[in-house]
């Protein structure tokens, strides 16, 4: 199989969609990491259209990167001026990219109604843009904008376009399914009739208006096109681009494509960190790269796969940088918890007895609204306080919050904790910003007399779910709290579950606090206890 070269337009196309901003900041994180991932083509943006889009390309020439080339985005020449005095193709050049793409019309419906031109006006704007890029620019692509319905449409004016822009020195034509309305089949009967005619070379760019652009995407390349425009996790417009994190792993791991290489272990780690450099939603089911892809929830399953991976996975996790994950929210099988337990390396702590105690406990935390799942530290901490019930760092006791709103001050809320620490009583009281806030500094000033390090502690993220009906018609308040040890960087998750929100929210902190100082004495002694065994 050959190799197909990967051209991630996620900052241009990508950024089309709704809810994505990116920052100039953004921008140089995200190349970064594509880079790293080997990435074939990074396309930065439109030079001409926007000042910050110029700002990016005088930032990316300036870093060292290793596996990508920079590309730009523009179009054809404007069909009353000059190539020279185009400013759209100037920019281009000025921009100081390796590579661009240009689209121009390739379906003559959008020549003549559009653009209100001749046919043959349109095709001298293709051939004139792409010649006078190439005598600046190393690598010149032609994207053939609404290609296939041109194509259907009027076949003959489509293919004139393609090879006027092969002749005037494009390195490459990438088709586009602009509004991605085409089926597979059709990409595959349109790439098999071009690819017979001509010699050139093809790239393939496809949206999913019709949910189809991985598999046209991939039908594509299996047709004969070398390059494939598409984005991380799919972002684009309306219905999105081809989605570079399923296309990859399909075109290398099941049809046996050159793309990636081992760097395909990154592709996990890039879906990520794209999603969260652009403040988006991760996914979880996504395919491959997606938190649920490789997660079992049925207790047959979880033994099966227990046994052998393949009965319920298509591939291993570890060939894309994912992992396998047990869902611990259904309990049924035993299978589950053991799985669990072996993931947080407590197998060797846990013994038989142990494991109905653990197991009744879930199931009952599980009937009042407790969900394990991203919450971690809090079921590690649960199996610790049942293998050792006589460790205990501090005793909670009583906790009060009081929010006033006044005109002239505005908002003020203050907490006070009451906790037992050995046998001295801690009552303190605190203000903070918000109700979680003031009572988490007020437990961290309960707490650090006997423990001085707990302010190294951080609340880095605080999530909040109402879950109905769990047992009556009340409604049940989960909270997620995420903390983070500033010295060593470490970061945790813990839940807490309550029909009162601030009761939900005092929980997560507990058990974040009680997580933290767990793993600070109890690790140490597990190590002691087993190194000399
Ligand atoms: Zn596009």
């Amino acid at each position: 199989m050959g190799s197909i070269k990967i051209y991630d337009t996620t900052l241009r196309d990508g950024s089309q969609m709704r809810g994505i901003k990116y920052t100039v900041e953004d921008k140089i994180k995200i190349i970064k990491k594509l880079d790293k991932t080997g990435i074939h083509y990074i396309e930065c943006g439109w030079p001409s259209s926007n000042p910050t889009h110029k700002e990016v390309f005088e930032k990316a020439r300036e870093l060292k990167l290793e596996n990508s080339i920079i590309s730009a985005f523009g179009s054809t020449r404007h069909y009353n001026k000059k190539v020279e005095e185009d400013p759209n193709l100037n920019g281009l050049i000025e921009s100081g990219a390796k590579a661009c793409s240009i689209f121009g019309k390739a379906w003559d419906l959008h020549v003549t109604e559009g653009f209100g031109i001749a046919l043959e006006e349109n095709l001298k704007m293709v051939e004139e843009s792409v010649a006078y890029l190439k005598k600046f620019i190393p690598e010149v692509f032609f994207i053939g904008e609404h290609f296939f319905d041109g194509y259907k449409k009027n076949k003959e004016y489509a293919k004139e376009v393609l090879q006027r822009a092969w002749k005037a020195g494009a390195d490459l034509l990438v088709l586009a399914d602009t509004n991605g309305g085409s089926e597979y089949f059709e990409i595959s009967q349109i790439m098999e009739e071009l690819t017979k005619e001509f010699d050139f070379k093809f790239g393939i760019h496809c949206h999913n208006d019709s949910g189809l652009a991985v598999v046209n995407t991939i039908e594509a390349v299996r047709k004969g096109a070398i390059q494939v425009q598409g984005t991380v996790n799919g972002y684009g417009e309306r219905c999105g681009n081809a989605n570079l994190c399923e296309v990859i792993p399909n075109l290398q791991l099941k049809l046996g494509y050159e793309v990636l290489g081992e760097n395909i272990k990154q592709l996990t780690s890039l879906s990520r960190y794209v999603s969260e450099i652009s403040n988006m939603q991760p996914a979880l089911n996504m395919p491959f790269v997606g938190t649920n892809a490789f997660g079992h929830k049925g207790g047959i399953h979880v033994s099966a796969v227990m046994k052998n991976s393949s009965t319920y996975e298509h591939i291993s996790p570890d060939m894309v940088g994912n992992e396998r994950k047990i869902l611990i929210s259904d309990l049924s099988g035993k299978s589950n918890v053991l799985y669990k337990l072996r993931e947080f390396h407590m197998e060797n702590i846990v013994d038989e007895r142990h494991l109905p105690l653990i197991i009744e406990k879930l199931m009952e935390l599980t009937r009042k609204g407790y969900d394990f799942e991203g919450a971690e530290a809090s079921f590690e901490l649960l199996v610790r306080k049942i293998i050792y019930p006589e460790i205990s760092y501090f005793e909670p006791l009583d906790f009060r919050v009081i929010t006033e709103k006044i005109s002239e001050f505005g908002t003020r809320t203050e907490a006070t904790n009451k906790i037992r620490v050995g046998n001295k009583l801690r009552h303190t009281v605190a203000e903070g910003n918000g109700p979680v806030n003031a009572i988490n500094i007020s437990l961290k000033k309960a707490l650090e007399k006997e423990y001085p390090f707990i302010d190294q502690i951080n609340l880095i993220d605080y999530k909040v779910r109402i879950v109905e009906g769990m047992q009556s018609t009340k409604a049940i308040t989960r909270v997620l709290i995420e903390s983070r040890d500033e010295v060593t960087g470490e970061e945790w998750s813990t839940i807490g579950v309550s029909t009162n929100i601030i009761k939900a929210s005092w929980k997560a902190l507990l058990d974040s606090f009680n997580y933290y100082l767990y793993k600070r004495f109890e690790r140490k002694q597990d190590e002691d206890k087993f190194s000399t065994n």
